[in-house]
């Protein structure tokens, strides 16, 4: 007697009225447990007519097992969390700046109730949103005015755009940067409609290759601060004062591009000295631009700061109403902002200014106290120890400075042919984990930058979830 009766798959009905889903329609709702069960009989129906799978493997409990597992999986967040310990604070790809406690609270305010984005409270018409935080960035940096954007690269587009378009503007040509996704000076300049006209050279650029640029079709000259990369040895500058001096004698106006741009002298934290936006405009700037969530500890933004008729100009633009911010991001910005009030207590309370002031001293004692208990997880295999490190701002701030950090590293005890399979492992075992742990590879070995280590409960509940070689 043969025993090839054809396996059949259960029914969908039959399925939809087994216990093993009932809690799944419950938690995920009846019809992505109804659309997760059809795609996944779809998937097995050719295996069954086949005869490749046996008859457990379309049991009723197995299945709801598997589609459950799914629906969990599309339920998950696609934006995570992650802890950064690239030894990059401000990283691009991982969010930049992390906001301040006032800062989450005004977002959640903001988000939950109406507002006045546009509405002046004491007139009871219509206002302007960039009135919002206008007063706090006026004290903050001397300017006359401001209005902020989406971020830095949409100040200098809508700037260039607003006060170039159709004229020449002269920028010296070890200023011609790309600062990192696709945004190159030339290109802005010729998407702003700003015909480029370079001078100077690479390393040196003298204040008489500019006059010799100026002429009547100039509109303005541009000055970008070198954010991601250094130019040393034989080189040449001309300091924004006289620059702005030989601008204004022609009438031109001067923008300065600062990046990151920072409101406060950093090296009263100890840390590498940025140009401030109040010496820039100090210095003679009309316009200075830089970005929300760089130094500034911030929410994604670009400020544009400046002479008044100038940002009257800027504001005019109806490119400005396509580049203009969220509400969120004004609430945020606004309680930042209101953290520069009192510098005494910025580092406290601004959390990237905390993490790139935290003492090396501190970061040492927690490498060597975490040392033992992931060398542990990781077993023989693997030889970590606790070591000194060098760590960077990120995000084109001072591309050359490093800060003194300390890092748990991780090198596989294999040999040298096997070492780059074992790193790529582990770093793929730690990006698996739920709260993914980002490091960076570096000299044959795995580095965990812990300078960024604050949540260490966090980090260490889930280490022993980590799949590893051993
Ligand atoms: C970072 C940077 C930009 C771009 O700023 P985003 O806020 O990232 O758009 C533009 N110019 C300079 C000099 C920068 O450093």
């Amino acid at each position: 007697m043969s025993s090839s009766v054809a396996l059949r798959l259960p029914s969908i009905d039959g399925l939809l009225r087994h216990p093993a889903c009932a809690p799944l329609a419950e938690r995920y709702g009846r019809d992505s447990l109804l659309t997760g069960l059809r795609q996944l009989l779809d998937e097995l129906r050719p295996g069954v007519l086949s005869g490749q799978l046996s008859a457990v493997e379309i049991g009723a409990e197995v299945l709801a097992g598997r589609v459950g597992e799914r629906l969990a999986q599309q339920q998950r967040s696609q934006v995570r969390r992650v802890f950064n310990l690239t030894g990059t604070v401000l990283h691009t790809n991982l969010g930049r700046a992390l906001l301040p406690d006032e800062a989450i609270e005004a977002v959640q305010m903001a988000a939950r109730y109406p507002l006045n984005l546009e509405f002046d409270l004491a007139s009871g018409k219509r206002g302007d949103r960039d009135d919002l935080i206008e007063g706090l960035i006026r004290e903050l940096t001397g300017a006359e005015a401001v209005t902020v954007v989406n971020n830095n690269a949409a100040a200098v587009l809508l700037t260039l755009n607003s006060l170039g378009a159709r004229k020449e503007g002269i920028i010296s040509r070890g200023e011609l940067i790309e600062i990192g996704g696709a945004f190159r000076i030339p290109d802005i300049m010729a998407r702003a409609g700003v015909r480029l006209h370079e001078v100077g050279t690479t390393n040196r650029t003298h204040a008489r290759d500019y006059e010799a640029a100026i002429g009547p079709r100039s509109g303005l000259i541009m000055r970008v601060h070198a954010s991601n990369y250094s130019i040393e040895g034989f080189t040449a500058r001309v300091p924004t004062a006289e620059l702005a001096a030989l601008a204004h004698a022609h009438g031109l106006p001067l923008l300065e591009d600062l990046g990151s741009g920072s409101l406060l002298d950093l090296t009263r934290w100890g840390l590498p000295a940025e140009p401030t936006v109040r010496q820039a405009l100090l210095d003679g700037a009309d316009i200075v631009t830089f970005s929300g969530d760089k130094l500034l500890g911030g929410p994604q933004a670009g400020l544009i700061v400046g002479r008044k008729e100038l940002i009257a100009k800027i504001k005019k633009n109806p490119l400005k109403r396509a580049l203009r911010v969220d509400k969120l991001t004004l609430a945020a910005l606004e309680a930042v902002l209101g953290l520069y009030r009192d510098p005494d207590r910025l580092a406290e309370r601004l959390p990237s200014l905390r993490l790139l002031t935290r003492p090396q001293a501190d970061i040492c004692a927690q490498a060597s106290r975490l040392q033992p208990l992931l060398a542990e997880i990781l077993g023989s295999v693997w030889q970590v120890s606790a070591v000194e490190a060098l760590g960077m701002i990120g995000s084109g701030s001072q591309p050359v400075a490093r800060l003194p950090s300390a890092a748990l590293c991780c090198r596989p005890q294999v040999s040298k042919r096997w070492r780059g399979r074992y790193l790529l492992n582990l770093e793929a075992a730690l990006r698996a984990l739920p709260i993914p742990v980002l490091g960076r590879i570096d000299d044959d070995a795995l580095w965990l930058d812990l300078r960024q280590l604050d949540d260490e409960p966090a980090w260490l509940a889930q280490l022993p979830q980590l799949q590893v070689d051993r």
